[in-house]
């Protein structure tokens, strides 16, 4: 046994899936399971692949390489960058892109190859990260793109929700239809992919409030079930597929406030502390390194989270009705930034169940 230690359950993953594909197919929306978080494990990305996903999405290539064996088609998330077109032609069946470069130089490749890569064009609807901001820019763009052999258009996407902490309405989606019709129109072409954002845009599919769009990437709420737009968990869903497991390695009685003069910690920050008297404080052998102390959740309740260091995780267990000892395991529930730093750790071990 090493700790600490990442339990996946995979059924758990898979329940969730189909309880938030349920929700899209009535809304005629394609779910492209992104696979980021758990940093592309093919045994989770088909667990996503049971419960019902139509594509796996990425925004790293290396995570994209691992899915290769999965006979699904694969997104490439995030615009790639010029070093890596090669392996976007090789591993990639379609991109998201905003760069004219960029298509340029993955049609030039993909053309050597006796290939079509398909690309999404990003548009930018106020969140700020990635998309053409300009709706005459787009245009021109796509009348480019269509002079690439190696390159076929076939949708039109946004993001929200990342950045700007934007939340998506129907009046988003509609203006993203409407510029999807006016590509088909002008061009006289035929767009199979409007994708309309990430877990965020969860909330409007709810309420069968889609507008057109037939495509929603998401993470976040197939394996935390969670609608991060409004913070509710979906029905049908679960948010402990993920458990994480420390040790205890240290026990002692000590004051709650540090004796002597407080300069700063070891990120640089100048803490504060509650008094609560002498407490009952438990190390565990994990740090910031590996976690991130306010997005994990003690499945015992009694216990705090104290803080932490890069390699320490500092609880105070004095309310708990465990009698805990060193050695003890204590277990959290995870939401999304620990679980993304726990997943890409090597220091945790991942137990797949
Ligand atoms: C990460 C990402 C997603 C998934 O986001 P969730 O909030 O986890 O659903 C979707 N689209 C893009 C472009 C992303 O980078």
């Amino acid at each position: 046994m090493t700790y600490p230690k990442l339990m996946v359950d995979l059924k758990k993953i898979e329940n969730n899936v189909s309880a938030v594909a349920t929700i899209c197919e009535k809304n005629g929306v394609s779910i492209a399971g992104v696979t980021k978080v758990f940093c592309g494990d093919p045994q989770i990305a088909q667990a996503y692949i049971q419960g019902g996903v139509s594509y796996l999405a990425d925004s790293r290539i290396e995570n994209i390489k691992k899915l290769k064996d999965l006979d699904i088609e694969k997104m490439m998330l995030r615009i790639p960058m010029l070093s890596e077109v090669e392996d976007i032609v090789d591993y990639v069946d379609i991109s998201f892109n905003s760069e004219i470069e960029t298509i340029r130089a993955i049609g030039k490749i993909a053309e050597e190859k006796g290939k079509v890569h398909r690309i999404v064009l990003m548009f930018d609807l106020g969140d700020l990260r990635e998309g053409y901001f300009d709706e005459e820019d787009l245009y021109d763009a796509v009348g480019e793109i269509l002079k690439e052999k190696g390159i076929k258009l076939i949708g039109v996407g946004t993001n929200m929700a990342c950045y700007g902490g934007v939340i998506p309405e129907e009046s988003s989606l509609l203006r993203l239809v409407s510029i999807g019709k006016e590509i088909e129109d002008r061009y006289k072409l035929k767009l199979e992919l409007i994708s309309g954002g990430n877990s965020a845009t969860l909330h409007l599919a709810q309420k069968g409030l889609t507008s057109g769009i037939n495509n929603l990437r998401l993470g976040e709420s197939l394996v935390l079930g969670t609608e991060p737009s409004f913070e509710t968990q979906i029905p049908g869903t679960v948010n402990d597929a993920f458990k994480l497991q420390v040790q205890i390695i240290e026990i002692k009685d000590k004051p709650s406030v540090p004796q002597g003069r407080i300069g700063k910690d070891a990120f640089g920050n100048i803490p504060t502390f509650v008094d609560r008297g002498v407490r009952k404080r438990m190390i565990c052998g994990i740090g910031k390194q590996d976690i991130d102390l306010d997005t994990m959740f003690p499945i015992d309740e009694d216990i705090i989270i104290l803080g932490g260091s890069s390699d320490h995780l500092i609880l105070d267990g004095t309310d708990s009705k465990t009698d805990y000892q060193v050695g003890d395991i204590v277990e959290f529930r995870l939401s999304y930034v620990s679980m993304l730093r726990a997943m890409t750790s090597e220091y945790v071990s991942k137990k797949l169940v």
